[in-house]
């Protein structure tokens, strides 16, 4: 039998995920779109984000300079994940002739191809992640459209609201 748990009360700003607002948040980032609003654009180039996004505004690192950590984080599990499945289907289909230099030589360069396919999906993701956890408010996304400073070049912290 579970304990009742009362440091639950303490974790005031989360809100309990709805299952359609969460569905609708990762289907915009798996699309490349704002989790936000399902607009954009959102990237400069596959390689970049845009500071907002073009349509409702929402800083897409929220104002923190190291905001994208989380999204590497995504990015590297995915990207194992897929390479561990298409180990898994070589081995099997292969067997017991398996190439295992094709293997050798071929895995790093997936891992390298597959970090950088994933790398605009893992950023939006994560940001789909933090709207599911702290949806934004009209408070903030006010913050987001009038604020100017680059985080991600000036290491000061955001004010305090
Ligand atoms: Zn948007």
């Amino acid at each position: 039998m579970a304990m009742p748990n009362e440091e639950m009360d303490s974790q005031t700003g989360l809100e309990l995920p709805r299952l359609g607002q969460t569905a609708r948040l990762f289907g915009r980032a798996l699309v490349l779109r704002c989790p936000n609003c399902g607009g954009g654009p959102v990237m400069k180039n596959w390689f970049a984000m845009r500071v907002r996004c073009g349509r409702c505004g929402i800083r897409l690192e929220r104002g923190e300079h190291d905001y994208f950590t989380g999204s590497m984080l995504v990015n590297y599990i995915v990207a194992g994940l897929l390479l561990l499945v298409a180990l898994a289907v070589t081995l099997i289909v292969t067997w017991p002739n398996v190439p295992w230099t094709v293997l050798q030589i071929g895995g790093p360069i997936a891992i390298v191809i597959a970090i950088v396919g994933l790398f605009p999906f893992s950023k939006l993701i994560w940001l789909a992640f933090d709207l599911m956890l702290r949806p934004v408010t009209p408070e903030e996304l006010e913050w987001h459209r009038t604020e100017t400073t680059e985080w991600s070049s000036e290491r000061s912290a955001p004010p305090d609201p």
